[in-house]
């Protein structure tokens, strides 16, 4: 199939790629030159396992190309698929700016479209955006109507970063929301022989589906890290517990976010909870759980952050900077918010995050760094020795194996685990470890 993908970040561009080495003929769009430039040249703008490689196979081969035209894009190919930011409004809602701005680029181009394109939205968004927003401004710019003129879908995205080309290849489930059957149908013949079971469904089902998964990934998070903070008061260690709990077959709970480690960050879980908090209110539905989820990370970054105070030390090496560990992401990252806590109080602070640097180096994180971060961008230390040689204490929010193997045994260091380091099971018995 030809198929254009708007946007050029962490979704788009393994979307774009893992679907060109699916065969299919792929444009990757981007309003960041800087992006188009780099998939130009073979390499990925985005820091994540095995996508560089991926990128630079599928640019060799033309499978896949970039382009700022999005107008050329859209003429030229079947089916757009809509990757572009939903960050949060400043009132806690999802600002719908990106997609509007795209909906409307790509609207106008169907205007002159030979044959019947679909526009697939990827974006996370609220239930009711794309049939009340969206499809109102592609029938407007485009002249015809949707569902028999060009197609509509949602497709969610459920990938992981860190592990997303992975993800992509083995989905947990492909939902589809469709205006109408043949719109679903070009959806399912994109993700053709890939595992999962699908779902087809109505529009605003398959946009509530991923508010279901990051709200409920966001409360097993909220809930491991209050019982781990539990255990350590008590001196207990939290993942035997969780070993224990989680064994109960008959329970049939997923492992999966249910280890204690440190707070929740990134572009989607909080500003998603943020969203739907929104949403439900709006609604006039009482949601506390919901409401409190984000309340309880707060609450765990604060107990990080007393950690390195009760120390009394003042001379900090933080190993790791992204919202998680294999990605360069500094979106709502928690130890970028840690980071920032620490230099409030006069912390003197080293940082060391392989990827970040990596991707500061390319290009793409370089700008978000300098204009958001820039009083951490110059602490940025360019290798583990350098932070070592600094730090008194340690913070470990890095699983990075160069980090993790440079890490010296005992000795006079505080050493404070926030991501259960592999042998934390040896250190919880040396001077100076404090695990999670
Ligand atoms: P991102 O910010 O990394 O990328 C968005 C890209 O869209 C940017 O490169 C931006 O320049 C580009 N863009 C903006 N307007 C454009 C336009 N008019 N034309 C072409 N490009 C344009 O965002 P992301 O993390 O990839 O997330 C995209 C969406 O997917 C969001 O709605 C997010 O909630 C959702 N999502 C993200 C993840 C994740 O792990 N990051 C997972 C699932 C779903």
């Amino acid at each position: 199939m030809k198929i254009s993908v708007f946007g050029l970040g962490y979704v788009g561009c393994v979307s774009a790629a893992c679907l060109a080495s699916q065969g299919h003929e792929v444009v990757g769009v981007d309003v960041n030159p800087v992006k188009v430039d780099l998939v130009r040249a073979g390499k990925a703008p985005v820091v994540e396992e095995r996508i560089g490689e991926l990128t630079a196979e599928v640019v060799a081969s033309g499978a896949l190309r970039a382009s700022g035209d999005s107008a050329a894009a859209v003429t030229e190919t079947e089916v757009s698929l809509v990757c572009v930011g939903t960050p949060s409004a400043a009132n806690g809602s999802l600002s719908t700016a990106y997609l509007e701005r795209v909906t409307e680029e790509i609207g106008a181009a169907i205007a002159t479209h030979p044959g019947r394109h679909t526009v697939v939205f990827r974006s996370t968004m609220l239930p009711g955006t794309c049939l009340e927003l969206l499809v109102p401004i592609l029938e407007k710019a485009s002249g015809r109507t949707a569902g028999a003129d060009f197609g509509v879908a949602v497709n969610p995205e459920f990938l992981r970063e860190g592990s997303s080309v992975r993800d992509f290849f083995a989905p947990p489930k492909t939902v589809i929301g469709e205006i109408d059957a043949a719109s679903g149908d070009v959806v399912a013949a994109l993700y053709e022989g890939l595992p999962g079971e699908v779902f087809r469904v109505p529009i605003p089902v398959a946009e509530m589906t991923k508010y279901a998964d990051n709200a409920f990934h966001g409360l097993k998070i909220g809930f491991a890290n209050e019982l781990g903070a539990i255990c350590r008061a008590l001196g207990l260690d939290s993942h035997r517990v969780m070993d224990v709990f989680l064994a109960d077959r008959k329970l049939n709970i997923s492992p999966a976010y249910l280890r204690p480690g440190f707070a929740f960050g990134g572009s989607c879980l909080p500003k998603d909870l943020r969203g739907l908090v929104y949403a439900a209110h709006r609604a006039d539905v009482s949601v506390p759980i919901l409401s409190h989820v984000l309340t309880s990370n707060e609450e765990h970054l604060r107990r990080a952050f007393d950690l390195v105070a009760r120390t009394g030390r003042r001379r900090v090496g933080l190993f790791g900077l992204s919202f998680k560990p294999g990605t360069d992401d500094l979106r709502e990252s928690p130890l970028v918010e840690l980071a920032e806590r620490l230099l409030g109080k006069g912390y003197d602070l080293r940082i060391y995050d392989a990827n970040v640097s990596l991707s500061r180096l390319m290009g793409a994180n370089r700008e978000y760094i300098e204009s958001r971060l820039p009083h951490l961008g110059q602490l940025l230390a360019g290798s583990v020795e350098e932070v070592l040689a600094h730090a008194e204490v340690c913070l470990v929010g890095s699983t990075d194996p160069a980090v993790l193997g440079a890490l010296p045994h005992g000795g006079d260091r505080v050493l404070i685990d926030l991501v259960r380091m592999p042998d934390a099971d040896v250190r919880r018995a040396e001077e100076g470890y404090v695990g999670l």
